[in-house]
């Protein structure tokens, strides 16, 4: 993957190699187009994919979100068998717990929403969740709502099956290559200049997650995200208990069980102010740890291995940006997922090949989450995001 630059044209040039940008070279080169590159200037995975925490879930508070998780969902299913790779895709359900009375009225209209959509969505009293998962404390609670086909997956490994699936059917994968600049000659794409050399090509993608904003302005395409750090923990290993992933809006915070037993948790802050920065803080833990063991009472003994941080990229109504600049002919977007872009990525990704190649959308319906919704189409906030 490191090796020189093969070819002098591609037709469609990836910029980044995490889950958006693997799993669209692998869609479009399933659809026939395989003269595809993809250029990353750290290692796969290296963004916000391989510091996330593999949630998969379908319960939103938006019928967009709703629907690209589902189709997401659909191609998660399928992927040992259609990508070749054991991901530890595991559908043991999410967990929604809210504390607080307005929230849950807001999750009772979400699920009317998420049930006219197809979606199977239980609403629980608090002695229901008691009942089924005995190991939360159900202090507090308000409501809950479980989603039994939403799950989760290592992230790493979706990157790796995709990119490799992807390199067998023809694509060039090529990392520690940095794309510097996006070559526009009279309102076109015409290539891309890299750490490697120049490369001339017809579309350009922009899969950057957190640097989204600075490899829009490249090419003069002004996309409104923002990053801000995400911090994350894992503990020592536990016997596997605990299946799902358990979120809270109002409680700011989510966890999992990975397939090796180890609990995988995070919460937001507030108080984060925009840019890169991979430090993490003490306080995150202490804040995290102290909550979570009030939930969670079973997590009171268990050591903390590993704290690290991400970045959300954030757009301004926590919807992901994903369609085609129409200042720029052949440049192409999918970022702004705003702390959700791992589990809705294989349905964008699948539309988004669908768009360069033949135009349009075959399954799902991508148009409004284009960037022109920003000036002056009606935009719904996405709340359900910790
Ligand atoms: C702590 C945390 C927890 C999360 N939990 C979840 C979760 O449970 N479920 C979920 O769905 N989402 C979650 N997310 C969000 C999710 O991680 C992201 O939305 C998703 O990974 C975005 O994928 P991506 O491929 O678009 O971007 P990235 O994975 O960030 O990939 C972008 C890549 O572009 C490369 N790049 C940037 N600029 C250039 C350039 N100029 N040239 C070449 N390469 C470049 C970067 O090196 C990077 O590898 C979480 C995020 C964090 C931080």
């Amino acid at each position: 993957m490191r090796g020189e630059i093969k070819r002098n044209h591609y037709n469609v040039c990836i910029i980044g190699g995490g889950i958006t940008g693997t799993a669209l070279a692998y869609f479009l080169a399933k659809l026939g187009e395989n003269s595809v590159a993809i250029f990353e200037k750290s290692y796969l995975s290296s963004g916000s994919t391989g510091r996330c925490a593999g949630g998969i879930r379908q319960q939103w508070s938006t019928r967009s979100n709703v629907r690209l998780a589902m189709r997401s969902v659909k191609l998660f299913e399928r992927y040992k068998e259609d990508v070749g790779m054991d991901i530890e895709y595991y559908q043991g359900g999410y967990l929604i717990l809210s504390y607080d009375e307005f929230e849950a009225q807001q999750f009772e209209q979400n699920v009317k929403m998420q049930r006219e959509e197809g979606l199977e969505v239980e609403i629980l009293s608090p002695r229901q969740v008691k009942e089924r998962f005995p190991y939360v404390n159900t202090e507090g609670l308000v409501l809950a709502t479980f989603c039994q086909t939403d799950g989760h997956a290592n992230p790493h490994k979706a990157v790796i099956g995709y990119a490799l699936a992807a390199q067998r059917m023809g694509v060039d994968i090529y990392t520690h290559t940095e794309v510097l600049g996006v070559d526009v000659q009279n309102g076109s794409v015409v290539g891309v200049e890299t750490s490697r050399g120049y490369v001339k090509c017809n579309v350009v993608v922009n899969a950057t997650g957190p640097w989204s904003r600075e490899v829009g302005m490249m090419a003069g395409v002004d996309l409104p995200t923002e990053s801000y750090r995400h911090q994350i923990l894992v503990t020592e290993p536990l016997e596997n208990f605990f299946p799902m992933m358990a979120i809270s809006f109002s409680g700011n915070f989510y966890m999992r069980q990975t397939m090796h037993g180890q609990f995988i948790m995070g919460q937001g802050d507030k108080d984060e102010k925009p840019g890169i920065n991979y430090n993490v803080t003490f306080k995150f833990e202490k804040e995290l740890v102290e909550k979570m063991v009030k939930v969670f009472p079973f997590l009171k003994n268990l050591r903390v291995i590993r704290h690290w941080s991400g970045m959300y990229n954030m757009s301004p109504d926590a919807q992901p940006i994903i369609g085609q600049s129409k200042k720029v002919k052949g440049y192409y977007y999918a970022v702004g997922y705003s702390g959700h872009g791992f589990m809705v990525a294989p349905a964008v990704a699948e539309a988004l090949a669908e768009l360069i190649l033949f135009g349009k959308t075959l399954h799902t319906d991508i148009s409004y989450l284009d960037v022109e919704r920003f000036s002056g189409r009606v935009i719904e906030r996405e709340k359900n995001v910790v």
